[in-house]
């Protein structure tokens, strides 16, 4: 069998097809005609375009001050006179305006032009401006046309996607029709686009470093996003192999089905529920699918990554009564935008950020731009006439930001009242417990709020310091490190004594080694993309609750992420039965028959 390489086990499922790398450097420009009223817009479009290329230009002379001092600033000052020059900027305009062609086109043949006539200048000096004029082009037009989007709608038939990483944007945007599976060489289990990979159903692997190196497009290669491993040139042993694993994948997926209209009830009796996390409406079937009980996480800003600005109220209330109404009568837990950190939308003038997701993210973006948080709250408000809506804000930190946004939520109310508008008097409103310093305040902040929602994909990454999208610190990104299980304990414990119901959205409510800590410890809700729920259900479904608490208690006592993860396997052992331990365990490390950790610990210490 031939050689196969690991990465990140990011979306489950397999495929076996052609590779097609993705060059953001290959610009494909389509020429479009435009209706006569289309031009006000692409004309502003394209400006939009030119100031953004000037903000990172800008940008870029301010990180290289120190290491290239005056003569790199000073390159890039060219590029800056380039794009006020009015032969590239006003000839553009006017030229889309009387041909009535789109900006993109039009401007890619002016800069080629000049361009290639730079190029055969004798002059040196002149030759080098050629460089200059194409940098500039590629900029711009990469915000007119960004190569990676269009990329991904164009595919002609199936392939496996091959980047060094891939925006949320990018993959909200892919043809799971077209896209048999993606491998990146960047990203993690939680960055966003093996979120968006989980919710679609495409298989993915990221992490996998070096892959653009040893793929070319047209190779064939095998993929399997549960265990991490893909081959390349995969020989028939080895296409063999991934077929009997993706047999085994389905058939546990059958067997995990069966259990869809059942309850989420421990042998003993105490239920929980199993919500869905949802980014675009069309993951909606699957919610139906997998018999998720509600929404427990509605991303709202993956519904507008594409846009270069957000809708204004009656479009985005739209949208939010469409997915209401489908969820009805079950509940929707709509999330305010939680823009910034790796979700930006596309073209967007969000200034450059050294730490993007310590940065202008989330809750700091709505508080910052009141207008665009009025909007989305008035939409919110209308849509949760149409069914059961509750309200949750993203990244709070401490009091003050909840109390700033629910006064936010009280003027919305408000300026519906007056108008006469009708809404839910009574919606309840959540936080996000995932910024450390919330979940030191668990407490204060439950007394204001109606409930709690644990984000586990950035709670772990702030609390542990590691980068959720990093491959090469993924091996720390634990959800069971012991840190995370005791911060996960302290909220809801913290919930629970001012009698608020504690959830967790992120993805370590998925992590079937984490069900019964998390059921023993008391979590009332879980939500996860909807595909892993059935087999979260069948966990639930097989143990008592006196048991997982146990299990839980054990696992607090840990020291260890290993040590945790014993105590999980140990008391997990039969409880999927073997093909399940067998996909858990791609490592063949798995051994239920152990002593749980802690014994082990003593016995190390003794
Ligand atoms: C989380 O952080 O756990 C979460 C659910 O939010 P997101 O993944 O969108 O950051
Ligand atoms: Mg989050």
């Amino acid at each position: 069998m031939d050689r196969l390489i690991s990465g990140i086990a990011a979306s489950p499922g397999f495929a076996v097809g052609e590779t097609h790398l993705l060059e953001r450097g290959n610009l494909t420009v389509e020429e479009r005609a435009l209706e006569p009223d289309e031009v006000p817009a692409e004309i502003e479009r394209f400006e939009l375009s030119l100031d953004l290329a000037r903000t990172e230009i800008k940008d870029l002379q301010n990180r290289i001050a120190h290491s290239m001092g005056e003569e790199g600033i000073g390159i890039f000052g060219v590029h800056l006179m380039i794009l006020q020059d009015p032969m590239v900027v006003e000839e553009t305009i006017k030229e889309v305006r009387e041909s009535q062609i789109n900006s993109a086109t039009v401007f890619n043949a002016i800069m080629t032009r000049l361009r290639d006539m730079l190029s055969h200048a004798e002059d040196e000096y002149m030759a080098q401006r050629a460089i200059d004029i194409e940098d500039v082009r590629r900029r711009v037009l990469g915000h007119l046309v960004p190569g990676g989007r269009l990329f991904l709608k164009q595919l002609q038939r199936p392939v496996v996607v091959i980047a060094r990483e891939l925006t949320p944007s990018e993959t909200a945007h892919l043809d799971p029709e077209k896209v048999l599976a993606f491998v990146t060489e960047a990203g993690g289990r939680t960055s966003h686009a093996a979120i968006m990979a989980r919710s679609l159903g495409v298989p993915a692997v990221v992490g996998v470093s070096g892959i653009r190196k040893l793929a070319r497009t047209g190779m064939l290669i095998a993929v399997d996003g549960t265990s991490g491993q893909i081959a390349l040139n995969p020989d028939e042993r080895t296409i063999k192999y991934f077929e009997s694993q993706k047999a085994i994948f389905a058939e546990l997926e059958r067997e995990f089905l069966k259990l869809k209209n059942l309850p989420a009830v421990t042998l003993d009796g105490r239920e929980v529920e199993l919500s869905a996390n949802v980014e675009l409406p069309g993951e909606m079937d699957n919610v139906i699918k997998y018999g998720a009980c509600g929404i427990g996480l509605l991303r709202t800003e993956y519904l507008y990554l594409d846009r270069q600005e957000l809708p204004a109220e009656e479009e985005q209330y739209a949208d939010y009564r469409e997915i209401v109404e489908m969820a009805a009568p079950d509940s929707v837990i709509i999330r305010t935008f939680d823009l910034g950190g790796d979700k930006i939308p596309v073209g967007s003038e969000t200034p450059h950020e050294r730490n993007p997701f310590l940065g202008w993210r989330a809750i700091r973006v709505s508080l910052a731009e009141p207008e665009l948080f009025h909007v989305q709250l008035r939409a919110i408000l209308r849509a949760s006439v149409h069914g059961r809506v509750k309200l949750l804000f993203p990244m709070i930190s401490g009091i003050e930001e909840l109390r700033q946004s629910k006064e936010a939520l009280t003027r919305a109310r408000e300026s519906l009242r007056e108008e006469g508008v009708p809404f839910d008097e009574d919606i309840p409103v959540g936080i996000m417990m995932e910024v450390p310093s919330a979940c030191a305040m668990a407490d204060d902040l439950a007394l204001e709020a109606d409930f709690l929602s644990l984000g586990t994909n950035d709670l772990i990454q702030y609390s542990l310091a590691v980068d959720r999208g990093n491959p090469q610190v993924a091996y720390l990104y634990q959800e069971l490190h012991p840190a995370i299980l005791r911060q996960v304990k302290s909220v809801i414990d913290a919930g629970h004594r001012h009698g608020r119901w504690v959830g967790m959205c992120g993805e370590m409510a998925a992590n079937p080694l984490a069900t019964m800590i998390l059921i023993g410890m008391g979590l009332d809700e879980f939500s996860m993309s909807p595909e892993t729920l059935p087999e979260i259900k069948k966990i639930i479904r097989s143990c008592t609750h006196a048991e997982a608490k146990a299990c839980a208690d054990e696992a607090l006592q840990a020291k260890t992420t290993r040590g945790v993860t014993r105590v999980a396997r140990h008391y997990m052992k039969g409880k999927l039965g073997d093909l399940v331990t067998e996909m858990l365990d791609p490592n063949g490390d798995m051994d239920p028959d152990r002593p749980p950790a802690d014994d082990e610990e003593k016995q190390k210490n003794a």
